[in-house]
């Protein structure tokens, strides 16, 4: 069915258009690397891109094409891009918009290895670019120079849970004629929609929310126009970080309960955000859905929910956090985010050991600082957890 002018849910389920001779209610895994040609003039017509035939399966297959139409429905643009992982996504749409000489202004608290990568390597090949404090408008109004092509913006952010003003970035972005790119793994289309806000570009990592069942890495990239999206395949195409078939059976399979997924999960983060928020041994609690947060009004505005990650702060510092860690039993320690299960984390001894500690102070990771993604396991389970470990806790 067309699911252009239906709701989210009925898109979520319908959304990927899929039908064959067979009447398969679901997609099949095409698990072909290859596509026989009819003739030799389908063939030529295929590479025309005049038939939409299949060629080849890092050029596209239908399994792939299936999910990369669902989100791209969901997210309100043109087309998808499936990739091999969200860096494959990130690394599309870096190598595609960004030439020798030319600028970037981006979060100063994306993804890690979104930065790394940029810092360390895009420089390499003559790219410039400049990490500001995006929740901060003028950051970026002063952080525009002639050769600025790209503004690429996280929100929420990771680990500080701190939001951006989407609208307002696309206001910037159009004034100067940039590309206006958003990482948007922490939400999923669910609770966030930035080209509904003027953005030009939406990536995600779908082994976050989209899939939701850390089973799987994968990436999307979702074009507004035609354009846009063409560019961006064709990179894609050339650069071979493409989504393999058995993978997007999975992520299909996923994706379908998103909106349950996330409903439940940011019932759970509330209850748990609202328990830390009182407990003695708790400094702070970052959650959008918390009138405490920073950017309350914001997150109201520009998001449908407040999601699932909580960011806690723990009086006791870096012991606090290790003993924390070791002594959840429901919750699992673990890095990403976004499944089924909840998963809790402490940057200052994993993911950010390495930053240097001006720059964790820069990016508001203190030492005692708590990474939670909550789960749909029943809450009460997950305070009863949480209350054991922090009596442990000094
Ligand atoms: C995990 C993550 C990525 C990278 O995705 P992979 O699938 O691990 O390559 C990018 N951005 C954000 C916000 C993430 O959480």
């Amino acid at each position: 069915m067309n699911t252009n002018n239906t709701g989210f849910n009925t898109k979520l389920i319908h959304g990927g258009g899929y039908k064959d001779k067979l009447g398969s209610v679901n997609v099949p895994i095409f698990q072909s690397s290859t596509f026989e040609f009819e003739s030799a003039e389908e063939g030529a017509r295929c590479f025309l891109g005049e038939s939409g035939g299949y060629i080849y399966t890092r050029l596209g297959n239908p399994t792939i094409n299936v999910l990369e139409n669902m989100v791209a429905g969901l997210e309100g643009g043109f087309g998808g891009i499936g990739t091999s992982s969200g860096m494959g996504a990130i690394n599309t749409v870096y190598m595609a918009l960004l030439s020798k000489g030319d600028h970037i202004i981006s979060s100063d608290a994306v993804y890690g290895p979104s930065r790394v990568i940029m810092e360390e390597h895009y420089s390499r090949f003559g790219v410039e670019s400049t990490y500001v404090k995006t929740a901060v408008i003028d950051n970026i109004k002063n952080a525009v120079k002639p050769n600025t092509k790209v503004l690429y913006i996280e929100t929420p952010a990771n680990p500080t849970i701190e939001i951006t003003d989407l609208k307002a970035c696309a206001e910037i972005a159009k004034e100067h004629g940039l590309v206006q790119v958003v990482d948007n793994t922490f939400s999923s289309p669910y609770l966030q929609r930035p080209l509904e806000l003027g953005a030009d570009v939406v990536l995600h990592s779908m082994t976050k929310f989209i899939n939701g069942h850390a089973d799987i890495v994968g990436g999307m990239v979702v074009a507004k126009t035609e354009g846009m999206y063409k560019k961006l395949r064709s990179m894609m195409i050339s650069l071979g970080c493409n989504l393999d078939p058995h993978q997007s059976y999975l992520v299909i399979r996923g994706l379908k309960t998103l909106a349950i997924r996330i409903e439940r999960a940011q019932q759970n983060a509330q209850k748990i955000a609202e328990y830390l928020e009182k407990h003695p041994k708790v400094d702070w609690v970052r959650y959008p859905g918390l009138r405490s947060h920073p950017q309350y009004g914001l997150a109201k505005k520009q998001m449908d929910g407040p999601g699932a990650l909580i960011s806690f702060g723990l009086k006791g510092g870096f012991e606090a956090g290790k003993t924390l860690m070791n002594n959840v039993k429901v919750s699992i320690l673990a890095v990403s985010l976004g499944g089924v299960e909840s998963l809790i984390e402490h940057p200052a001894s994993m993911t950010h050991s390495k930053v240097t500690p001006a720059d964790k102070q820069k990016a508001g990771i203190t030492d005692g600082l708590v990474r939670y993604s909550v789960g749909i396991e029943d809450a009460e389970d997950l305070i009863k957890d949480l209350e054991q470990a922090l009596e442990k806790v000094k």
